[in-house]
């Protein structure tokens, strides 16, 4: 067993933590307030690699490993959860969706410029009527000749107005039994006609992000944009959520940690009773949970990257990461307020951004319900993953690293 990470862990995280606090964190504030997303910050990760990571160079990513791609995700949500919200969804949920099951003809058209950042991606799979509940999505696509026509609407998707290629679930058998064997998965094109987008308003956290509605009326889309086979679209957005999860548990981590960090610093700076805070009993204990969780996360997202590298099947493992994370994320901004009194209640200081950010991770890409249910399955022996027709690759530094695309 090694716990250290290599040298090109530390560059990546070093990298990622330099563009955060020079460039992230000076803006942040501001864009949450005014409800607006950042495209410069999205510019500028394109240009340092991080939105094609983990992505093989032949593809035109980074060619990093799977432990990297959650250290960049710690790293942007310590300052920045929308831009984490980026990661999640262009990289976690969508890119590797691709290098996973698409043809090389797709992963050409799509992966290469997603990983170069010259198109940004979504995933489109929650709609008005369903979020948990997958196999009652109502959107069909309706196969005619060469296309298949897709109609219905996308619900509360992070990137509605920015992304240009969606990967959108939609029904080709609608009376499938069991339903969710009707689904099928496809890219859609913002310039696609019938596909029209909006943005939320109201919303309780990620304000700096983009979350919206995705409408799609008779959208012919080409048959060559079916990823994997008609009724494989479950089982690819299952395996999509096996990595959009580990980013959010990476990014829930990076939150831990600068609920922490600004707690510290408050609680040796504020003083009542004639001492700092921070000598009080119940103000350390408050600090105590965020600095063991912030560990505990830790170990838990690194050992999901660590099977992903070995191209281990990690949905399990994946799932208590998030699903600890993000509620320990919650648990710690909640304290991090607590810690800074009244002043945590403003947004003059960063914390109760934290705590409006981390309740939406308890939310999406499983509800921390949805994560206990998976949890007791395993344990009581009611679940348990079969292989798939196409798994992730494993890292294999040389083959990712050569033959570059960019
Ligand atoms: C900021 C944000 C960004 C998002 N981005 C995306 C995106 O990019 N793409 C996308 O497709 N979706 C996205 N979503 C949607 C998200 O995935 C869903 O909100 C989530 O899956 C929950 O679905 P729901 O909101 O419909 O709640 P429901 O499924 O209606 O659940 C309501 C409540 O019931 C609980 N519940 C449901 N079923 C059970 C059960 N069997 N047992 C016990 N409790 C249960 C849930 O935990 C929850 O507390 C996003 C959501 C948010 C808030």
């Amino acid at each position: 067993m090694n716990f250290s990470l290599t040298a090109e862990h530390e560059m990546t995280r070093q990298m990622v933590r330099e563009f955060a606090a020079r460039e992230a964190a000076s803006t942040i504030k501001e864009h949450d307030r005014a409800h607006q997303v950042n495209l410069d910050l999205l510019h500028r990760m394109a240009e340092l690699g991080i939105l094609g990571i983990c992505i093989p160079a032949r593809y035109g990513g980074a060619g990093m490993d799977y432990v990297c791609l959650g250290l960049a995700c710690e790293e942007l949500e310590r300052v920045d959860s929308s831009l984490r919200v980026v990661m999640s969804v262009h990289v976690g949920l969508n890119s590797l969706g691709l290098l996973q099951w698409g043809t090389e003809v797709q992963k050409q058209r799509w992966l290469v410029p997603q990983a170069r950042g010259d198109r940004y991606a979504a995933y489109a799979l929650s709609e008005p009527g369903a979020g948990s509940d997958v196999a009652a999505i109502a959107a069909t696509a309706r196969r005619e000749g060469d296309v298949y026509v897709l109609n219905g609407e996308k619900m509360w998707i992070s990137l509605a107005t920015v992304a240009h290629n969606f990967f959108v679930f939609a029904k080709t058998d609608p009376r499938a039994d069991p339903p969710h064997q009707g689904i099928s998965a496809f890219v859609v094109e913002r310039d696609m006609p019938g596909v029209t987008t909006g943005d939320i308003h109201g919303k309780l956290g990620v304000r700096a992000g983009s979350t919206g509605w995705v409408n799609m009326a008779d959208v012919a889309v080409p048959v060559e944009n079916r990823i994997g086979e008609e009724g494989e679209g479950f089982k690819i957005a299952m395996s999509c959520l096996d990595n959009g999860r580990y980013t959010v548990a990476a990014g829930a981590t990076g939150l831990i940690r600068a609920c922490l960090e600004a707690s510290v610093k408050y609680a040796r700076e504020r003083y009542t009773f004639g001492r700092e805070i921070g000598r009080h009993q119940l103000i350390q204990q408050m600090v105590s949970h965020m600095a063991r969780d912030y560990e505990m996360a830790r170990l838990l997202y690194l050992r999901a990257a660590w099977l992903k590298n070995q191209g281990r099947r990690n949905t399990r493992e994946t799932s208590q990461a998030k699903w600890f994370a993000t509620e320990a994320s919650f648990a710690a901004a909640s304290d991090a307020v607590q810690i800074h009194g009244a002043y945590g209640y403003s947004d003059e200081y960063d914390v109760e951004r934290y705590l409006r950010n981390a309740k939406g991770a308890c939310i999406y890409e499983g509800s921390t319900q949805i994560h206990e249910l998976i949890q007791a399955g395993y344990a009581l022996g009611y679940r348990e993953d079969r292989p798939l027709r196409c798994e992730l690759p494993a890292y294999d530094e040389e083959e990712w690293q050569g033959g570059s695309n960019a």
